[in-house]
């Protein structure tokens, strides 16, 4: 979530550090619940001003998600990738008008929808000619993740069933399922072991203080260990990690 200009610039050094070209960053926000407050907030509108700095700033590519189609033609040009959320994978008019764009559009697997529902999602984009798709694995409620120890639960097997079934790649996002820092690398690495095309990282130079999600982001330190590790993995399952 992008909170200020210092807190995001301090990611996207570590970005380039760890020789990353893509950051995701939210302006506009899926939040559960309603309620905003100087602690829990998202910047909007506000944030696009800091986007474009950081393209000033930084080589790197600017995944965002964006809730509303009447929001598409203000934001497009400030991103690389538009993502559309989990709660609005079926959301057809939203997709239709993101792919239109021509951009690359991430599409994040509802919690509750099988990879035939995600699939059909993802039609909605190709049928528009816009082929670049990119799924995203995030996490399914299952009976026993309804406790704030386990929100959702990574469905790892996803990943060879959508490449089973479709030509489009397919990312894991182990911060969104786990909702828990301390289980991310895991998560992520085992991601890697099913044969994930990217991770979507959650992480945060204070993650407890995090405008957003504090429990799932990793720090810089965790970060950073975490992408040499992936590196060293990639190697072992002759994976090319860009
Ligand atoms: C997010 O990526 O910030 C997000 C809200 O994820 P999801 O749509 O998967 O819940
Ligand atoms: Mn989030």
């Amino acid at each position: 979530t992008l909170e200020d200009e210092g807190m995001i610039f301090k990611c996207c050094e570590l970005l380039e550090k760890k020789k990353l070209k893509m950051l995701r960053v939210g302006l506009y926000k899926p939040l559960t619940f309603p309620y905003r407050s100087k602690k829990y907030f998202e910047l909007g509108d506000k944030g696009l001003m800091i986007l474009e700095k950081i393209k000033k700033n930084f080589n790197v590519l600017i995944v965002s998600e964006i809730m509303e189609a009447e929001k598409i033609p203000l934001v497009k040009d400030f991103v690389d990738v538009l993502q559309i959320g989990a709660r609005n994978m079926q959301n057809f008019p939203l997709i239709t008008n993101a792919a239109k764009t021509m951009k690359p559009i991430l599409l994040k697997r509802h919690f509750g929808c099988s990879i035939r529902d995600l699939l059909g999602a993802a039609e909605y984009a190709l049928i528009e000619k816009n082929e670049k798709v990119i799924l995203c694995e995030r996490g399914i409620s299952a009976p026993h993740t309804h406790k704030s120890t386990s929100r959702f639960l990574l469905d790892l097997q996803a990943i060879p069933a959508v490449q089973d079934n479709s030509c489009l790649p397919i990312i894991s996002d182990p911060s969104h399922a786990s909702f828990w820092h301390k289980w991310v690398r895991s998560l992520a690495l085992a991601s890697l072991a099913v044969g994930s095309d990217g991770l979507m990282i959650e992480m945060h130079p204070d993650p407890r203080n995090a405008a957003v999600d504090p429990l799932q982001a990793i720090n810089f330190e965790e970060f950073s260990e975490l992408v040499d590790k992936i590196r060293e993995i990639g190697k072992v399952l002759e994976k090319k990690i860009v």
